[in-house]
């Protein structure tokens, strides 16, 4: 049962651990009345709680009429036992304002909007009223002598601070779990975002950046205040057709990861590699000098495909450009392209720098 008490919300919980108490705190309280002495008629109201919160417990329990219970249980709290405890606490009582207090708390757990008001500014009307008649009409109060005032006062303190702790403690580890709850979906949020990013700049096949990284990149390389060249590569596999006509497209896809991966390894951190569509790809170098240009374009050269079933040497042929940033991105893009095409019309397999 305490499991399934557990996974109710925090407002039906709030109800149920209410009830729960003000179904064994009479009880104690009419037990310490008979005990000190106090007059018997204080305890009237605790029957009465007693009575009606154990009625109102098995119904909540069962998830019965719980709104309704809430309303008529407030209602009898505020305009009965608040009044009536009041009456009968002892004119000089002073902790009918600490329960006044906890009433409060548990009106804004249990309510919300119109109904939360509605009931805080009836609580607050009552003991409006009811510090007037103490004031005006003392003689309505019972008078208790000041030792049974004092034993009293102590079993209320502890009454008191039981209660709110009560409250307080559930609305604090139901927050705590609330917040739990809410780290682990933010976590989970933050890894789908990264994702979906992931998937707006990166090619499926290849896992290579694709276009729209590339010309966004492009983009912030123009706006940088100062810029180092680039050398900027169209890379393209030759007689690709015939490739995926004789092995299949599988084996061509397959070829496509594989070249994918190998131009990734030779640029690594001097720059960045992209699809930039079909068989063909586009390589950036950054920050290089004229050595390391020479070498990462030599390697790409000497990329030999080792793929099982694939007996035929594959090639690749490439343009390679230097791009200061000063003309547009398709002008240093046509400059590549044309040295690509220029090898692949005097026989493919090789790459040259412009
Ligand atoms: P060239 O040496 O002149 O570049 O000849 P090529 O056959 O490589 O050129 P072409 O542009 O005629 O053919 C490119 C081929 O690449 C055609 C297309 O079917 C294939 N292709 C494009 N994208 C993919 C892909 O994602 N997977 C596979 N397997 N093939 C692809
Ligand atoms: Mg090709």
């Amino acid at each position: 049962m305490i499991t399934r008490i557990k996974n109710r919300c925090l407002e039906e919980r709030i109800l149920i651990y209410i009830l729960f108490f003000t179904s064994i705190l009479p009880f104690v309280l009419i037990v310490e009345n008979i005990i000190i002495d106090f007059p018997f008629i204080a305890n009237y109201k605790w029957f009465i709680c007693m009575f009606s919160s154990v009625i109102f417990l098995f119904f909540v329990l069962k998830g019965k009429y719980v709104r309704t219970i809430k309303v008529i249980f407030i209602g009898t709290v505020i305009f009965g036992l608040l009044p009536f405890g009041w009456f009968t606490a002892g004119v000089s009582n002073n902790f009918t304002i600490a329960y006044s207090f906890l009433i409060f708390i548990s009106i804004s757990y249990l309510f919300e909007n119109k109904l939360m008001i509605f009931f805080m500014l009836c609580e607050v009307l009552v003991v409006i009223i009811m510090m007037v008649l103490n004031a005006y009409y003392p003689a309505l109060f019972l008078n208790v002598p000041i030792e049974t005032q004092l034993i009293d006062s102590i079993v209320q303190v502890v009454i008191t601070f039981a209660f709110g702790g009560l409250l307080l403690g559930t609305f604090s580890s139901s927050y705590k779990k609330e917040k739990e709850i809410l780290n682990k979906y933010s976590l989970l949020l933050d890894e789908q975002n990264k994702e979906l990013e992931k998937l707006t700049m990166i090619d499926d096949l290849s896992q290579l950046y694709n276009r729209r990284y590339i010309f966004n990149y492009f983009n912030v390389y123009q706006n940088k205040p100062n810029r180092n060249k680039l050398l900027i590569g169209m890379i393209d596999i030759d007689a690709f057709k015939e490739i995926n006509d004789t092995y299949g497209h599988d084996l061509g896809d397959q070829v496509i990861k594989y070249l994918s991966n190998e131009l990734r390894t030779i640029v690594d951190i001097n720059g960045i590699v992209g699809r930039y569509g079909g068989d063909e790809f586009i390589v950036i170098i950054e920050n290089a000098n004229q050595v390391l240009y020479e070498d990462i374009v030599k390697q790409i050269n000497q990329i030999s495909v080792q793929i099982d079933n694939i007996i035929k040497p594959i090639t690749l042929s490439g343009g390679f450009v230097s791009y200061d940033g000063k003309t547009t991105v398709d002008e240093a893009l046509y400059r590549a392209d044309i040295l690509l095409y220029h090898v692949k019309d005097s026989g493919k397999n090789n790459m040259i720098i412009g």
